[in-house]
């Protein structure tokens, strides 16, 4: 079987979603989804789906700060459901140490929005009863919330359906063939697709599918865990979420009287996605607890359920995005770490605005070399 298309994204995450629904919304293009497994199958299923704007550079707390907006309008967007988006607010969370890199955060962010705080000691246990008050936070901002990452993955794809997009799980991509150094057609267990265009988003995933194209590109794992605890009845279901300065560990409420919290370790260099090891170590839930007990004035005994992440940066940290370098017609969007979901509507506009319009005024020329020189800051 070979299929005829003009754009081929390869990967069905929050992330291949995202471009999807962009792209179908921006032209009236022949778009094709290529996903291996089942729709939203991969990371994203995982994913404690947490939106906030503590990024680690101006342009994806643009990025983030846009898509938060997205997803308080998905019923707009995509149709009305009944997992929409909560916004809860967020809490950037550290100790004394940590004030400068608050205090930068705090900039950057007020360069964006003018609503971000720094609440006084116990201002936010005046707020949310259950925060406990001795906690000092850096910034509180009203831009953050959560939502199911699986749902929203596919109602974006739903959403683009309905604008022609042709999708194709059990599709694993073998092989991008390029020609004269130009993206062509991918090879599938499902048949071939031709396309000018082809996008990688894969996740962790994308070297690997690069390589088939004769493109090197470096990711680097973090390994991580989701855990959901029983919330005390003093805590207050409506509490923000907490964000920790370094990035290790953060907090948000769920539904059913849950509260999920997340652990980050920092990259291994020698970690790779696959063996992918579902054992969450208890040293993790002791540290993640504590974390949880710093922000909410309540014990936290063993979690009621647990799982496992990984998630992919490019080597210097930063996400792989926009143009692959020296091969016209392949774009890759991934790398986006422990904030993917929270950037991703974003993320598929401006690779959408730079396919349909030849470039995008929000793209992202800072990220890892060799890819997307597309602006200057
Ligand atoms: C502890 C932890 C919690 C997290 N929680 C959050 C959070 O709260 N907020 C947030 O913003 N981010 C969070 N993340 C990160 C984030 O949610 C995920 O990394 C993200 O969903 C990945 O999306 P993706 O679309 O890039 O990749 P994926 O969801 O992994 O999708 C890639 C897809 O490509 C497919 N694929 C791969 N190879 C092929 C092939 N050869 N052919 C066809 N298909 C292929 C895969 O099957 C997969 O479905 C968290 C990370 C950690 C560590």
């Amino acid at each position: 079987m070979k299929q005829l298309c003009e754009v081929v994204i390869i990967g069905a995450g929050i992330v291949g979603a995202a471009t999807a629904f962009a792209l179908t919304r921006a032209g009236n293009l022949r778009v094709a989804l290529l996903e291996k497994g089942p729709l939203a199958g991969g990371m994203t299923r995982r994913s404690a789906g947490v939106a906030h704007p503590f990024q680690s550079h101006p342009r994806l707390i643009q990025y983030a700060l846009e898509s938060i907006a997205f997803y308080q309008n998905a019923a707009q967007h995509l149709g009305p459901s009944k997992n929409e988006f909560i916004t809860t607010g967020a809490a950037l969370v550290g100790g004394n140490a940590d004030a400068a890199k608050m205090f930068a955060q705090a900039q950057a962010l007020a360069r964006l929005t003018r609503d971000s705080s720094a609440p006084a000691r116990g201002a936010l246990a005046a707020q949310f009863p259950g925060v406990a008050p001795q906690l000092q936070a850096g910034l509180f901002t009203p831009h953050a919330g959560y939502a199911d990452a699986a749902q929203m993955t596919q109602r974006l794809i739903q959403a683009a359906q309905t604008r022609g997009l042709t999708v194709a799980t059990g599709a694993h991509v073998k092989q991008i063939q390029t020609v004269s150094g130009g993206a062509r057609s991918v090879t599938t267990t499902m048949g071939s697709f031709e396309a000018p265009i082809v996008i990688v988003a894969a996740g962790g995933w994308s070297d690997k599918v690069l390589a088939s194209a004769s493109q090197t590109v470096t990711l680097q794992f973090q390994r991580g865990a989701v855990l959901f605890y029983e919330q005390p009845p003093e805590t207050t279901a409506s509490h923000p979420i907490f964000w920790d300065v370094h990035g290790e560990f953060f907090l948000r409420p769920h539904p059913y009287r849950l509260s999920a919290a997340g652990w980050i370790a920092p990259p291994t260099p020698a970690l790779t996605l696959e063996p992918f090891d579902e054992f969450v170590a208890p040293t993790a839930a002791t540290r993640v607890s504590q974390f949880m007990e710093q922000c909410l004035a309540s014990k936290f005994v063993a979690p009621k359920r647990s799982h496992t992440i990984m998630y992919a940066t490019g080597a210097d940290g930063l996400p792989l995005m926009g143009r692959v370098h020296d091969a016209a017609g392949l774009f890759i969007a991934a790398g986006f770490g422990a904030n993917t979901f929270a950037v991703a509507p974003a993320v598929g506009k401006t690779l959408a605005q730079l396919i349909v319009d030849g470039n995008a005024p929000t793209a992202a020329s800072f990220f890892a070399t060799p890819y997307a020189k597309e602006e200057t800051l």
